[in-house]
């Protein structure tokens, strides 16, 4: 991930970029700006670009070459939800006791460290703000500069006190980049010590221009379905599987025909037992829960009277359909059910199964 692949906010990865170039890049930057913009890509860039072992240039300023030994451990922390999910399950395999003081750190260049926020609570713990104060005394050992990077800067009370020591005084050779949703989630003593920088949800055409240059082989009515599924978010519009959505989205289609407006079942079994056991059949059943909540919310969007909003514009009268016939307190029972069928592919309780009862319950008006 390097300047040059990035694409749209050019105004801000510039900055970054010519930050980069002059040497005075500041200490604590803040990046903020909806989920799927870039903000995280755009860290990994800027990490890649000041430890490059092949600088190359683009637009006039420096950029990592994306390949060297350095970029290619830097950028192997890009799939963060693998990363976090790795360094996750190798605790759980931990003795009680290891497992209070483990850390979740993702680190896979010596200089540069991921912290993300730890589950279940989400929020940033103290435990890895002390690892990170530990690891600010060292001098960069293969790259140039040293890197810190929270994905999601969101603090337990005590981890944002202990953060605030390394902002009021960071070693000539770091970099904290804190990246938020809204510069709002931090506290005041925190913002007010990061230079502030902004990231903006790319707008639908000019999604719609980039998938015509990337997936020319796309019609139009693609296009647009994809940029409104992507919301903003660029990364995820280019890397987007029309094929297995609208797969997954014909099940789910089906599914909510079978239980609000004709119960045949038999064209239901014969769906639902594909959902089959193993890692295949968890994929497949997770996009199929995602796929439900994305339908259900265009439905209650057109209940509110929001046409505009509705993201699966293809089937649009198919949602209107379902909108006339179900009411608030419906949906909302359809997502907890929705939430209990998650927690049962966890405990690997049998998906066909499931999905059958997922059906049955949500016929209960
Ligand atoms: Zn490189």
């Amino acid at each position: 991930m390097n300047f040059r692949s990035f694409l749209g906010n050019e105004t801000t990865a510039r900055q970054l970029q010519e930050g980069a170039a002059s040497g005075r890049l500041p200490h604590a930057i803040l990046l903020s700006g909806p989920r799927g913009a870039g903000k995280y890509s755009l860290a990994i860039a800027l990490a890649q670009t000041l430890n490059c072992l092949d600088p190359q240039t683009y637009n006039g300023l420096p950029d990592a070459c994306d390949v060297c030994h350095n970029c290619t451990r830097i950028a192997s922390a890009l799939d963060l939800d693998v990363r976090v999910a790795e360094a996750v399950e190798a605790r759980e395999d931990l003795r009680d006791a290891d497992r209070k003081d483990t850390r979740i750190l993702i680190q896979t260049h010596p200089d540069v460290l991921v912290v993300p926020p730890d589950p279940p609570q989400m929020l940033v713990k103290v435990g890895q703000v002390r690892s990170l104060i530990h690891n600010v005394q060292r001098a960069p050992s293969e790259g140039k500069r040293k890197l810190y990077i929270f994905p999601t800067a969101k603090f337990m009370s005590e981890a944002a006190n202990s953060l605030l020591k390394v902002l009021e005084e960071p070693p000539e050779y770091t970099h904290l980049l804190l990246l938020a949703e809204n510069p709002s989630d931090l506290l005041p003593t925190i913002r007010s010590r990061c230079s502030q920088m902004r990231l903006h949800a790319v707008p639908m055409d000019r999604l719609e221009e980039i998938l015509a240059q990337h997936h020319r082989e796309w019609p139009p009515a693609r296009r647009t379905l994809v940029a409104r599924l992507a919301e903003g978010a660029i990364g995820r519009a280019i890397s987007f599987h029309p094929d297995t959505y609208l797969a997954s989205r014909k099940d789910a289609l089906l599914l909510l025909h079978t239980a609000i407006v004709e119960p045949d079942h038999s064209a239901l079994f014969h769906v639902t037992e594909t959902y089959r056991a193993g890692a295949e059949g968890q994929q497949k059943t997770q996009d199929l829960l995602r796929t439900l909540s994305l339908l259900l919310e265009d439905v209650m969007v057109l209940q509110a009277g929001r046409p505009e909003m509705v993201r699966n514009i293809d089937v649009l009268p198919e949602l209107r359909r379902l909108a006339e016939s179900v009411s608030f307190d419906w949906i909302e029972r359809a997502v907890r059910r929705m939430v209990e069928v998650e927690s049962g592919m966890r405990r690997n309780l049998l998906r066909s199964l499931s999905l059958d009862a997922l059906t049955a319950g949500l016929q209960q008006r």
